[in-house]
């Protein structure tokens, strides 16, 4: 259980773990924190973003769509390995996932399957999107996992959490499956090995 860090530092740590952070327009007011709470976090959010084109791939992220009003994360991992910052705190990324895996999230514990969607994610993780078309065929640079790596290091190492923090949109909400194209697995052990 932790308060959400402030928006200066969430981009210090970001740029403290070697990212080249990119700030797009008033992100740190471009929120939904009218719709209801953010905070307390436990965990980061990978997903993909099923779009190609970095530009239009930040810019659908920053506002959304008709009914899915943005911001749709805080940062977005282009494939050039850049963080792109388009909103800070409640944003619409999470969704609604499964009680279990938070509970396993907050104890840092093996993750359970998901099959329900009883539970506010947007309250409770950090988000990044992740230009991806999501096809399984579409590559992964290695810039932009190293990128992922580093972002979500970034987080847990300001919260004092451990790689098992970092779950993939997939392993919170039945019927996604996001991040396509690596396993989060493997990325936590990157994770893992980064805040060693
Ligand atoms: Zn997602």
């Amino acid at each position: 259980m932790a308060s959400p860090m402030s928006a200066d530092s969430f981009l210090g740590a970001l740029r403290a773990e070697g990212l080249t952070v990119v700030e797009v327009g008033d992100w740190r007011h471009h929120n939904r924190d009218h719709k209801g709470p953010w905070g307390p976090v436990h965990g980061v959010m990978v997903h993909h973003t099923v779009t190609s084109g970095g530009a239009r791939t930040v810019e659908i992220c920053r506002t959304g769509h008709e009914d899915l009003p943005g911001p749709l994360c805080h940062g977005v991992i282009t494939k050039d390995g850049r963080v792109h910052l388009v909103g800070y705190g409640r944003v619409n990324h999470a969704g609604s996932g499964d009680d279990d895996v938070l509970r396993a999230v907050v104890a840092e514990k093996r993750l359970p399957g998901d099959n329900e969607a009883n539970t506010d994610g947007n309250r409770y993780f950090y988000g990044f999107e992740c230009e991806n078309l999501g096809d399984g065929e579409d590559p992964w640079p290695r810039a932009q996992l190293e990128a992922v790596e580093r972002a979500a290091a970034a987080v847990c190492r300001h919260h004092g959490w451990t790689e098992r923090s970092v779950i993939g949109h997939l392993e919170w909400q039945p019927g996604k499956s996001d991040p396509r194209g690596f396993t989060m697995a493997s990325m936590r052990e990157r994770v893992r090995d980064r805040l060693k």
